[in-house]
């Protein structure tokens, strides 16, 4: 069948919920993604951050067959090694105590609500909490990470949402601090806020609500969804800035493909969550935490976190100079290998045209072009990139 006719096929049947490109991919190796067709794509997206090993590691895919012929599922009633082991790599990581696997970075925000929620009960005997995100803020689309999701276009169809929540400015600790009162039971936030435009928090702003949670015992929930798994050259984005969550939650790069996320936290907040508070019938099934078990083993072996701090300044200054060379080009914000560029021009066009000469890139906001590579990217494929969008900048903007 014609992929013309393939596509419309395929349109008929799926929900259309998202604008797709014309594009039908086949397989993955290393950064590189086939079509069914056999047309070859650089990968600079990642299927949104979440592919960090790139595609076809050997050890990765051998870990999840083996997986499947052991054990593919069994239920939380029981215990499961790799469930262990997932835990206990993360809980290293991370500095958090205990672990609760997800099936994706939505139920773990949804989770993470609960506990903050279930804690603040505990407390006051009221379950009449409010808590605080920040505008521009992605934190999925469930009814309660919607909630905290602060782009009014994903919540405005879809309320009433859950109760109080309220949003202050990002890097913005006055407008954070105006919103406080006896009730607030959380601070939600992004260390790098993803969606809304790759936004790095100032060291300041991060340190202050850390500081301003203490004086009011209030709950730091960071969501590292995106922002966490080395994506930054750290483990977690928080550590580059001295500070703890109390509340973590990760998912996309977990995995490396394999659907699962987490919501951790410290013993005394954890401690708040008793049997029958929360479950999921799949959350934590060995398949999926063997696979997580395993992204952290390889990440070890890789050394990942310090290749992405070497990659990330690469692939900084090429886009630094990029910007320089491109009026088009207004702002270059990031950390690691999550950064993004500003453009005075339709960034769709952009990514559409990249793509065409053969670059997966993918939009952020109304008008950044998102850079979320896997951290396996080698310098030539920042440079085979660079002169993709060279050209296409040159042409769109006529310089
Ligand atoms: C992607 C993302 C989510 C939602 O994760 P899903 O796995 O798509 O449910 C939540 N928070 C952040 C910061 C994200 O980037």
């Amino acid at each position: 069948m014609e992929k013309q006719a393939w596509m419309a096929q395929a349109d008929r049947v799926l929900m259309h919920t998202y604008n797709r490109y014309p594009v039908v991919l086949d397989h993955g190796e290393g950064m590189y993604l086939y079509e069914t067709d056999g047309t070859k794509y650089l990968d600079f997206a990642a299927g949104i951050a979440v592919f960090a090993l790139g595609y076809g590691n050997e050890e990765y895919n051998a870990s999840l067959k083996e997986q499947v012929d052991k054990l593919l599922h069994t239920s939380n009633y029981y215990y499961n090694v790799p469930a262990y082991d997932a835990a206990k790599a993360l809980c290293d990581a991370s500095g958090m105590d205990r672990v609760f696997f997800t099936n994706s970075g939505t139920e773990a925000m949804e989770g993470a609500l609960k506990l903050a929620r279930k804690y603040y009960y505990n407390r006051h005997g009221e379950a009449d909490s409010e808590i605080i995100a920040m505008e521009h803020s992605f934190h999925g689309r469930s009814m309660g990470a919607l909630a905290v999701t602060g782009t009014k276009k994903y919540r405005e169809a879809f309320g009433p949402l859950i109760g109080e929540v309220r949003f202050a400015k990002f890097n913005d600790l006055e407008s954070v601090r105006l919103l406080v009162n006896e009730k607030t039971a959380a601070i939600v936030l992004e260390a790098v806020q993803g969606e809304g435009g790759i936004y790095p928090a100032e060291p300041e702003f991060l340190k202050g609500i850390r500081k301003l949670c203490d004086e009011k015992d209030i709950l730091l929930i960071l969501d590292e969804v995106q922002c966490g798994m080395g994506r930054t050259g750290t483990m977690f984005a928080y550590q580059q800035y001295g500070i703890e969550p109390d509340i973590l939650t990760s998912a996309k790069a977990l995995g490396c493909g394999v659907p699962v996320g987490a919501f951790a936290a410290k013993e005394d907040v954890a401690a708040a969550m008793v049997p029958g508070d929360h479950g999921s019938t799949y959350g934590g099934n060995p398949f999926a935490c063997n696979a997580v078990r395993t992204v952290f083993r390889l990440y070890e072996k890789l050394n990942l976190c310090t290749h992405v701090k070497e990659m990330g300044v690469y692939l900084w200054d090429v886009l630094e100079q990029i910007c320089k060379e491109f009026p088009v080009v207004t702002a270059h914000r990031g950390l690691g290998l999550m950064q993004g560029l500003e453009l005075s021009i339709p960034v769709g066009t952009v990514v559409s045209a990249c793509m065409q000469k053969g670059c997966i890139l993918i939009t952020a906001g109304s008008n950044v072009i998102r850079f979320v590579p896997p951290l396996v990217v080698e310098r030539c494929h920042v440079d085979e990139m660079a002169k993709i969008l060279r050209e296409t900048l040159s042409e769109i903007s006529g310089k």
